[in-house]
């Protein structure tokens, strides 16, 4: 019997029993460094004519591994594989298709110090935040595993005289997976077995600022015994892979998250009928934020500093709910500054591997100049209160940067960094910091501080988010507890880990038989 589905604990690293083994696991992926890893297709490892480097954030010398640059060639291959597969796998029995996650969630378990390192030495997360993301992939396994036990078997009809009616979700087809770096673990993983699970087979792409993550994906699922074909691993640039396969006339279905410019061009590529195409393809797209915390005058201070303080930084801004954006009432907004700055002033930045370090590199060299623009940008629009330099090192380092005084629609205010930059923003009153919360295009998270409960429920209604919070930080989604995803150009308002994603990836069957 499946027991009912349980948030994944995190781990205490003050304890040494858990301290001892990630510093072990580190040091055990130091070791190799360097070490090339192969595509998966049809089952089998394949090489491609190039690679590329995947390198530590934190150390740009440090390569954690050499990945295969797939070229059209090996893409069609991993088509024509999963084609292939779907024929049979569509319909295996949805119960063996369920245990497969629910062993990769137990193995995941096992290796978790493994995962872990792979994201504080290949993206720089901290080890918090590196074990909230593997634990968040288990729930994902965890979850969908049973989820697909409940839309297995057929579903509920109104019985009609004289026959006999049956409703049935049924796969779509080959499906292509594109996740993020951020959540290198957690969404490539969700994304990939709510596919899988439901009885697609699919091409993973993951980013290249990502690759190791997918590749310890892949080993977890060959080894919970997941057959050859279903899931085909093909790194290299999004735009070879991803471009062609997202034209192509066999690709069933795109499930995406990522950037809104990445994402509208594979909406609006998905959307050209391809020669030889028979069906309509179907998108789920997960795109950017531009979060905020709104404090309300009648709003506990120091609980709001402290949420922001870390919704902001933590990740070092790179998350798609971080709050990017404080909207504080002016009449509580000296005290709010005072009290925000000596918080973010004692954030620690360097090598993530020393735990005395809370916040890590930016991704990659590219994230560095992007945000080091829009910082001088921000030294126009705002006042610099905290930050705004480079931090010493052999990695793409970043102080927490805060500017005040930013008006609502400057572009710091509207558009995502994806960095450690705030933009606090004046409102008038509470109806005003509505509006200033509704007035970019996106929709992801956000949150509220007040003790006022006419202002909740006015909160609860008019802010327009996919994720909203009260008195608590806009991060830091759960599976099945705040199923996750976005508003207006945050994506296609799906809800990842919630009840009604799995029926993202089928297609009901009515069938009626006349006695
Ligand atoms: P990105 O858009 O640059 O890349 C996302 C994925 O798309 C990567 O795997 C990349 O290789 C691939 N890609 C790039 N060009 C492509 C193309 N032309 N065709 C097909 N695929 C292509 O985003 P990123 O930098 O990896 O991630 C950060 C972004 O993701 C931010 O905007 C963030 O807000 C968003 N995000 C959203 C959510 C959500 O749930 N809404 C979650 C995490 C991240």
């Amino acid at each position: 019997m499946v027991l009912p589905f349980k948030n994944e604990p995190y781990k205490d690293f003050t304890c040494d029993c858990n301290r001892k083994p990630q510093l072990e696991a580190i040091a055990a992926l130091e070791k190799k460094y360097g070490t090339t890893y192969p595509l998966y297709i049809d089952g089998k490892d394949v090489k491609a004519p190039e690679t590329f480097a995947s390198i530590n954030p934190a150390d740009k010398d440090k390569v954690v591994g050499n990945f295969q640059k797939a070229n059209e060639e090996l893409a069609e291959k991993a088509m024509q594989a999963a084609l292939k597969a779907f024929e049979w796998w569509r319909f295996y029995d949805y119960r063996e298709r369920a245990n497969i996650l629910l062993k990769a969630a137990h193995i995941a378990r096992r290796r978790r110090y493994e995962i872990n390192a792979g994201m504080i030495l290949e993206e720089g997360k901290n080890w918090l935040e590196a074990d909230a993301d593997t634990a968040e992939g288990i729930d994902f396994l965890e979850f969908y595993g049973r989820e697909m036990l409940r839309l297995g078997p057929n579903q509920p009809v109104t019985p009609f005289p004289g026959e006999n009616n049956e409703f049935r979700y049924i796969p779509l087809g080959v499906g292509l997976v594109i996740p993020p770096w951020n959540f290198p673990w957690a969404i490539l993983v969700g994304m990939s077995s709510a596919a899988i699970v439901t009885g697609n087979t699919i091409i993973l792409k993951p980013s290249s600022d990502s690759p190791y993550m997918g590749q310890l994906f892949v080993e977890i699922m060959k080894e919970a015994g997941l057959p050859a074909g279903v899931l085909n691993y093909l790194t290299g640039p999004g735009a070879i892979a991803g471009e062609y396969l997202v034209k192509h006339p066999k690709t069933r279905f795109i499930s995406f998250t990522g950037s809104k410019e990445v994402g509208l061009r594979i909406i609006e590529n998905a959307g050209k009928t391809a020669e030889g195409q028979i069906w309509i393809k179907r998108v789920v797209a997960e795109m950017g934020g531009k979060d905020c915390i709104l404090v309300d005058s009648e709003a506990d201070i120091d609980a709001a500093v402290e949420a922001v303080a870390v919704a902001a930084f933590g990740f070092q801004g790179q998350k798609c709910s971080a709050c990017s954006r404080a909207i504080i009432d002016e009449k509580v907004y000296d005290e709010f500054v005072k009290k925000l700055i000596p918080r973010v002033k004692k954030i620690t930045v360097g090598p993530t591997t020393d735990t005395a370090n809370w916040m890590g590199p930016v991704i990659n060299e590219k994230a560095l100049k992007n945000t080091q623009s829009y910082i001088e940008i921000g030294k126009k629009e705002g006042k610099l209160l905290a930050g705004g330099n480079e931090v010493k090192g052999n990695g793409y380092f970043l102080e927490p940067t805060v500017f005040g005084d930013v008006a609502f629609d400057a572009r710091i205010a509207q558009e995502e960094i994806f960095a450690p930059v705030l933009a606090l923003v004046k409102c008038k009153d509470f109806d005003d910091g509505l509006r200033i919360v509704n007035s970019t295009e996106f929709g992801l998270t956000g949150a509220v501080f007040t003790q006022n409960r006419t202002k909740i429920a006015k909160a609860k209604d008019h802010f327009h988010v996919g994720n909203m919070y009260i008195n608590r930080k806009c991060t830091g989604a759960l599976v099945d507890v705040q199923p996750f995803g976005g508003f207006n150009m945050s994506g296609t308002d799906s809800k990842a880990g919630g009840r009604d994603y799995l029926l993202l990836f089928m297609q009901g069957k009515s069938i009626a038989e006349r006695f």
